[in-house]
């Protein structure tokens, strides 16, 4: 039996395999069913690098695909430091500031 968040394609291309569906429609009454505790936010992107890992903490905090859209968050919180630089204007570059070098 198929899981409840997969549904058959709708599109041709694809020839009727099951996709999964938008979570988006799913109502709440199936979420309670189905997955009545989710992960949301920085907890869905830990757990998602633990298991990119395969569960080992310290492989997930050397990581070194900086490239990863989920590498900053991959502790399981917001950086303060990028907090701030979000919420604030760029600084004046300075002597001492990083760089990238190849
Ligand atoms: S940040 Fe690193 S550990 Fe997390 S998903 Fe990306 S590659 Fe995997």
């Amino acid at each position: 039996m198929a899981h409840p968040f997969l549904a058959p394609s709708p599109y041709e291309a694809d020839g009727g395999h099951l996709i999964g569906r938008d979570p988006r429609t799913i109502p709440a009454h199936e979420w309670r069913a189905v997955m009545p505790d989710p992960l949301v936010g920085l907890a869905a992107i830990r757990a998602k690098c633990l298991d990119c890992c395969g569960g080992n903490a310290a492989e997930v905090r050397k990581c070194v695909c900086v490239a990863c859209p989920l590498w900053p968050l991959r502790m399981g919180s917001q950086p303060a430091g990028m907090r701030v630089a979000r919420q604030t204007a760029p600084e004046p570059a300075t002597a001492d500031a990083p760089t990238l070098t190849e």
